[in-house]
């Protein structure tokens, strides 16, 4: 293990250092930010009322909603002065999701990232080629956090490009990749296309997350690229990825040292101490901008039960569904609004529409735009390119003929 003292911490002790940190935190953000400190007082709640893990569910639940009304900074705990890094999601219709990290925050993700890819099996003589997208996401800056914290080699490669990705996989001897799942099986096909076949590269280790994915896709890749494909699992709003490590027996331990999870009907909001339900979390440790009670609208289990591997962090199953709106396209993260802004960018119409093909396990998309002139199609396809680094094809319909909405437009259509 990476941390042994942690992660394989009786259980007990682990509560106890939990409601440590929780009564600090909560102190901390009802004397440091208004936002926190008016919502506790909203529902009469005091720092010193908090003296069992169990009176947390007296706080009230911190949304994603709520969070875009406190873009950019509103939920800081700190000096802007005092943070050294930002990330963002991007934002769908509203504003994006930000997060902001001090000098401590950044060295807690290092370590849980570590921690994670400890567990997956890297160490410090692999050579990791980080194909997640470099940028305002936290993805990649994650896994190359704790990649150097191990100190692995890593390659930024970032996304996109694929047969690129490919020969460097090959020629630098690569023997671990970090994306999402659906990008490596689209690299598998590329790699094949380009006479290639799992021999030809060193690879072992695949930490794959940001999408949901089924267990015959994780067969799937561990297939084609005759690897151990692991899962990761993180949110923005908390930290980014490395919430949780995936072990030697695919069971996803939470590091709760640092993020306290609940399980709460999605319905009521009351919290459920065994099965199934949504996911809640509550940074511990995070000086910046801590998350309490954060509701990520991910479904899964949650288990307390000992594990084979020795460690004692609590398991939580992989997630059931997640709410999200977002879509990738090989490894590139796409949202509808990116494509709305390309397009008229370009000087296209805002009656448009995106259509999405499954290809097997690859999400495959097309625009149809109305106009009278076919000539646009191009320049579209040239904003989106550079906007999202994507060839999305663009095709010309008449004008008024695609479907009108007078509530919501439905912009994505699944073919
Ligand atoms: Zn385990």
């Amino acid at each position: 293990m990476w941390d042994e003292k942690i992660e394989a911490m009786p259980l007990e002790e682990l509560k106890k250092l939990q409601l440590r940190r929780l009564k600090k935190l909560i102190k901390f953000a009802y004397e440091r930010n208004e936002i926190y400190h008016r919502k506790f007082d909203e529902q009469g709640i005091k720092p010193g009322d908090i003296k069992s893990l169990e009176d947390l569910s007296k706080i009230p639940f911190l949304t994603k909603d709520e969070m875009r009304n406190y873009y950019p900074f509103g939920l800081l705990c700190v000096q802007l002065d005092d943070c050294v890094e930002v990330h963002a999601s991007s934002g769908t219709t509203g504003k994006p999701v930000v997060d902001v990290y001090t000098k401590k925050d950044i060295e807690i993700w290092a370590d849980v990232m570590a921690r994670s890819l400890w567990a997956n099996g890297m160490r410090r003589n692999d050579i990791m080629q980080n194909s997640y997208g470099y940028g305002l996401f936290t993805g990649a800056h994650g896994f190359e956090r704790g990649a150097h914290r191990i100190g692995a080699l890593v390659i930024p490669v970032s996304s996109g490009n694929t047969k690129r990705q490919i020969n460097i996989m090959k020629d630098f001897g690569v023997t671990c990749i970090a994306c999402t799942p659906s990008y490596a099986l689209y690299m598998a096909e590329v790699a094949e296309e380009m006479g290639l076949c799992s021999d030809d590269f060193k690879l072992r280790l695949g930490f794959f997350g940001a999408e949901a994915w089924s267990d015959e896709m994780r067969r799937k890749i561990e297939e084609k690229w005759n690897i151990r494909a692991c899962e990761h699992y993180g949110l923005t709003e908390i930290i980014g990825p490395g919430v949780v490590s995936e072990c030697e027996e695919k069971r996803l331990h939470i590091n709760a040292d640092h993020f306290l999870p609940e399980l709460i009907d999605p319905k009521t909001g009351e919290r459920i101490e065994e099965g199934e339900g949504e996911l809640v979390f509550t940074t511990l440790t995070k000086e910046a901008f801590p998350a309490i009670r954060f509701r990520t609208r991910d479904i899964a289990s949650y288990s307390e039960e000992a594990c084979d591997c020795g460690r004692t962090l609590p398991i939580q199953s992989r997630i059931k569904g997640r709410s999200d709106d977002m879509m990738k396209v090989k490894g590139v993260i796409v949202f509808p609004s990116q494509i709305e802004e390309a397009i008229i960018k370009a000087g296209g119409s805002e009656n448009y529409q995106i259509v999405k093909k499954k290809e097997k396990e690859m999400t495959t998309l097309i625009v149809r735009v109305e106009a009278e002139d076919e000539g646009i199609a191009k320049r579209i396809e040239g904003e989106i390119y550079t906007m999202l680094n994507l060839h999305i094809p663009v095709e010309i319909v008449k004008p008024f003929s695609l479907p009108r909405s007078e509530g919501k437009a439905k912009r994505i259509v699944e073919e």
